[in-house]
């Protein structure tokens, strides 16, 4: 069976529409594609999309009740949900500083996750109040 994908290329702010023809499963042609980066990510999108995740997860002791958080690297579009759902089981003690990790290796997938904003500790906010 042939079946067509459209994809719009987010690599550059061209935006090129790419057309990748498909015949169960396996790619026949890419076109519409400007330069080579762009033939990639549209083979990347129709084979195994993927997307950063960003989300917040609980701080105990902290000025805020949650951080911000965001994966170092994308992660496969499927597994959002259940990344999610590990994220939302964590609990991590302020303070916190950009750029902390607060998950390493999401669920196996060599990709840490990092907080993407500061929050203090209540204990060190009211020793300065
Ligand atoms: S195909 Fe190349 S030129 Fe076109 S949007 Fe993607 S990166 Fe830019």
């Amino acid at each position: 069976m042939i079946r067509e994908a459209r994809v719009k290329c987010i690599v550059c702010p061209i935006g090129c529409e790419i057309t990748v023809t498909l015949r169960n499963g396996e790619i026949l042609s890419i076109k519409g594609n400007r330069c080579v980066r762009g033939a990639e990510y549209a083979r990347q999108e129709v084979l195994e999309p993927k997307r950063m995740l960003i989300t917040v997860i609980k701080v105990r002791g902290g000025s805020l009740p949650v951080v911000s958080v965001k994966t170092l690297k994308p992660i496969p579009k499927k597994l959002i949900s259940k990344a999610i759902e590990a994220l939302a089981n964590l609990e991590v003690e302020a303070p916190i500083k950009v750029g902390d990790t607060v998950m390493k290796n999401l669920l196996d997938l060599g990709v840490d996750v990092v907080a993407t904003r500061s929050v203090n500790s209540l204990r060190r906010e009211e020793s300065l109040q």
